[in-house]
């Protein structure tokens, strides 16, 4: 292959390349433009979505509070849990290292 054949092609690469990237820079805004991307969330619980003015992370369904409340709960039992197993793991090293400074 010769020089120029090889700066021809390396041309048309970087052409079709850049056409792409346009195409997909295209798509995105499209995507953007779109009424479907109204800024929204979902419900942790059902995915339905729900207005982002809502307060809550859930919808205003009475099975969907039920669930949320109790995963609230044992996400709470479980952080206490956590720290009573470092404090189980840390009181006695430190109890040692106040006995090591007597
Ligand atoms: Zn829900």
């Amino acid at each position: 292959m010769s020089r120029s054949e090889k700066i021809a092609k390396m041309a048309t690469t970087t052409a079709s390349q850049a056409k792409q990237n346009s195409t997909i820079s295209k798509k995105r805004k499209k995507a953007r433009k779109g009424v479907l991307f109204e800024a929204h969330k979902h419900c942790v619980e059902c995915s339905i979505p729900i207005p982002l003015s809502n307060e809550s992370l859930i919808c205003d369904d009475d099975d969907c509070r039920i669930n949320q409340e109790r995963k609230e709960k044992s996400r709470k039992r479980l952080s206490i849990l956590l720290y009573v197993g470092i404090g189980i793991f840390i009181i006695p090293i430190l109890i040692q290292l106040i006995g090591a400074l007597n």
